[in-house]
């Protein structure tokens, strides 16, 4: 690195000027490098402690800084000094601190955000005496770690199947390129990711593995850890206390553990022999970070590999369309990644049949009415009923919390809506709440009408509270099981109900999405989703590949069991039967699905052939926020390249007020990530000036690159 001389004067202590990421936002107008004296050129990625305001803060040295140009004697600014560098930590790397910079520039945050926030916040707080102490207590614990512990024999690993091992003889190249693992579920993807890893740890490296969903990350840590029982392996996600999750990720930056698992944030782990990074299940939307800076753990974990020499291997049976498109036949504008294939169960079991149920046929038979009375068609019921005799499992999808949606009176026509929302407060009838989802406010369920005090006011629609209720008055002597975010909200309590699952004490599981990822039943034969339907007609472009998806991988609980995946079923209740995600899911047709999906957003020039940016403005009343973003489209068209960018007109968010703030949105949208880039890059000082003036009464503004929900 280039340290600019200190001035030739012997009288002076001798000075260096650094450059230092400190944790402000890019919206506070300083861009979150703040150049600092100190009495050593300490390297870029150097942990130090720096006065800012009246604090003083963790930094990150980012390199050294110059004098400005043309600015000479008294009129170079003084600047304040490093506190203390904290030396006992080994220095970030080079490839660490670029993988900041890219993630603050792409996502329009500043690097300080994006660099600091990636440390544990323990971390943050430590002088360099306590951190002294803490390296020594974890480098005890390691060394009686290391002698008591008598390592268990390492486990025979099973015969790898004929398309496991093509994909790991092509794996074997150590190619940089990323690979998309297309397999079916219960094709054995996991066995590849530890073959991989194994291979990688032999040479001496470390493997991060990426999951989407903090749920998940018992269960394939058991895994790993089963499989290299001789080895330092360490989680890294929100679940973690603080102390663990900076030992943890110590470890990870100290290159003790070999494995480092976890959640999105991981993709921010330092690790100086990272020789690896799988991303599981990489559709999955909850990569997309939703707040702060609005990352994709997924992209940016490709963009670290590439930039590390480091091979990405990316796994799903439903690929995102965007990693599909990528890992496409070139001529098509793919190319990006190599596809890898595997579309046989393990065991040969095959995946279970799918089976729609047409309502409208159904209503014609036994009336509108039946229908509305019970949530199952009676074919569906009597396919319950003949798993209950055989003593086998079902699970029954249903991704709405609570009892109902909505109260309502049935003299008036109140209805139970959010004051504060743009939303209906959800009955609860298990304590005899009505909630809103959205602000939280939590209410007694009212005797009567609060309009007229009638006393009739009745549930509307169905939740799974109530759909557990019906289930078990249809199906006496059932073992009903309910699994969503409020029967798992005490800590430990999702562990324990899945445990009962798994023990096989519920006949049926009635759950929200929650339940359809990842979690391996043996004995399900049979998966249900009762209302389906809304995604098909969604504003939301994506919702379509969610709900596909979603299908596919719950259709992949049912029938683990080679020996029950012959008569192991999906049924989907539905008015739409001819429709053709559903034509494609009861053929298991990813590949007609995804085909299909990209003709169309090619012919309607959405992403991946086109690339967006979603400016949301959060304000007391509607006409504030869109006025902000009326005033931010006017900027943006006299930006250099605006031609080449489309800006949407400013709409109303989906759900418009939250909590009393009024919330609107306001797509970018450009054939090209260059020409986007240029274009926000070049905006955000113009936003940052026009959320400032007072006459804007904006309260918050944020640039979502890449949206995932528009
Ligand atoms: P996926 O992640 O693709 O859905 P898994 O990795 O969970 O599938 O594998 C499904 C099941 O098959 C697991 O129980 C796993 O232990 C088992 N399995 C994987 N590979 C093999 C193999 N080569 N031989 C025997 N069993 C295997
Ligand atoms: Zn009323
Ligand atoms: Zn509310």
């Amino acid at each position: 690195m280039d340290i600019p001389a200190p001035p030739a004067s012997p009288a002076l202590p001798v000075e260096y000027r650094l450059r230092v990421l400190v944790d402000l936002p890019r919206h506070s107008r300083l861009d979150a490098v703040l150049d600092y004296l100190a009495p050593e050129p300490w390297p870029a990625g150097t942990l130090v402690r720096v006065p800012l305001g009246k604090r003083e803060v963790c930094g990150i040295v980012w390199g050294a800084a110059e004098v400005p140009e043309g600015v000479e004697g008294d009129e170079v600014p003084v600047l304040r000094s490093v506190v203390q560098a904290l030396t006992a930590l080994p220095p970030f790397t080079a490839g660490w601190l670029r993988l900041v910079g890219f993630a603050a520039s792409y996502y329009q945050r500043s690097p300080g955000e994006v660099g600091l926030s990636a440390l544990p916040p323990d971390l943050r707080d430590l002088d360099a005496v306590q951190l002294t102490r803490r390296l020594k207590r974890l480098d005890k614990a390691r060394a009686a770690a290391a002698k008591a512990v008598v390592v268990p024999p390492v486990p025979e690993r099973p015969a790898l199947s004929p398309e496991q091992q093509t994909v790991l003889d092509t794996l074997a190249d150590g190619s940089p390129q990323p690979s998309l693992l297309f397999g079916a579920t219960g094709s054995g993807k996991t066995e590849v990711y530890l073959r991989e890893a194994e291979r990688v740890l032999a040479a001496g490296r470390q493997a991060l593995v990426l999951v989407p969903e903090i749920n998940l990350t018992p269960q394939l840590e058991a895994r790993f850890a089963e499989r290299f029982p001789d080895r330092c392996l360490v989680s890294l996600h929100s679940g973690l206390t603080p102390a663990q999750r900076l030992q943890h990720w110590l470890s990870a930056h100290l290159g003790h553990a070999d494995l480092v698992l976890g959640t999105r944030m991981a993709v921010f782990a330092s690790m100086p022999r990272l020789g690896l990074i799988v991303i599981d299940e990489e559709h999955d939307p909850s990569y997309k970070q939703q707040e702060g800076a609005r990352y994709s753990a997924r992209d940016l974990a490709v963009w670290r590999g590439r930039h590390e020499r480091v091979p990405v291997l990316l796994g799903s049976a439903t690929p995102s369309l965007e990693s599909w498109y990528n890992a496409g036949p070139v001529e098509a504008g793919g190319g990006r990644y190599r596809r890898l294939v595997m579309p046989s169960r393990i065991g040969g079991g095959r995946l279970p049949a799918v089976r729609l149920v047409d309502l409208s046929r159904i209503a014609a038979q036994f009336g509108k009415q039946a229908l509305r009375q019970h949530p199952l068609a009676p074919p569906l019921l009597d396919a319950l009923r003949e798993r209950l005799d055989r003593g086998e499992q079902s699970l029954v999808l249903l991704n709405r919390r609570g009892y109902a949606p909505v109260l309502h009176c049935t003299n008036c026509g109140w209805k139970s809506a959010c004051p504060h929302c743009s939303a209906w407060r959800v009955f609860h009838k298990l304590d005899r709440t009505l909630r809103c989802h959205h602000c939280g406010i939590t209410e007694r369920v009212p005797r009567a009408c609060p309009d007229c005090g009638d006393p009739d006011i009745q549930p509307m629609g169905r939740g799974t509270e109530r759909l557990e209720e019906q289930l078990a008055d249809l199906l006496p002597g059932a073992r009903i099981g309910r699994i969503d975010a409020d029967s798992t909200r005490t800590k430990g309590s999702l562990e324990s109900q899945l445990a009962s699952v798994h023990a096989g004490e519920v006949d049926v599981l009635v759950g929200t999405q929650m339940v359809a990822k990842g979690h391996d039943f043996r004995r399900m034969t049979l998966v249900a989703a009762v209302q389906a339907d809304a995604a098909l007609f969604s504003s939301d472009f994506r919702a379509p590949e969610r709900l596909f998806s979603l299908l596919m991988q719950a259709g992949g609980r049912a029938g683990r069991d080679a020996e029950l995946a012959g008569r192991s079923e999906v049924w989907i209740q539905t008015w739409h039967p001819a429709h053709a995600l559903y034509a494609a899911l009861r053929q298991h047709d990813y590949e007609a699905f995804a085909a299909s999906q990209l003709a169309e957003r090619e012919s309607a020039g959405m992403p991946p052939f086109s690339f967006q940016a979603l400016l949301r403005a959060d304000a007391r009343t509607p006409e504030a926020a869109l006025a902000f973003l009326d005033a931010a489209a006017l900027q943006a068209q006299r930006l250099p390249g605006a031609q080449e960018v489309l800006v949407y007109p400013p709409v109303p968010a989906p759900i418009h007020r939250v909590a009393d703030v009024e919330r609107a949105q306001m797509l970018v949208e450009a054939s090209g990530r260059v020409a986007l880039h240029r274009l926000l890059a070049h905006w955000l000082p113009g936003l940052q000036a026009l959320s400032s003036e007072s006459a804007t009464r904006v309260l918050r503004w944020a640039l979502d690159v890449d949206p995932l929900s528009i």
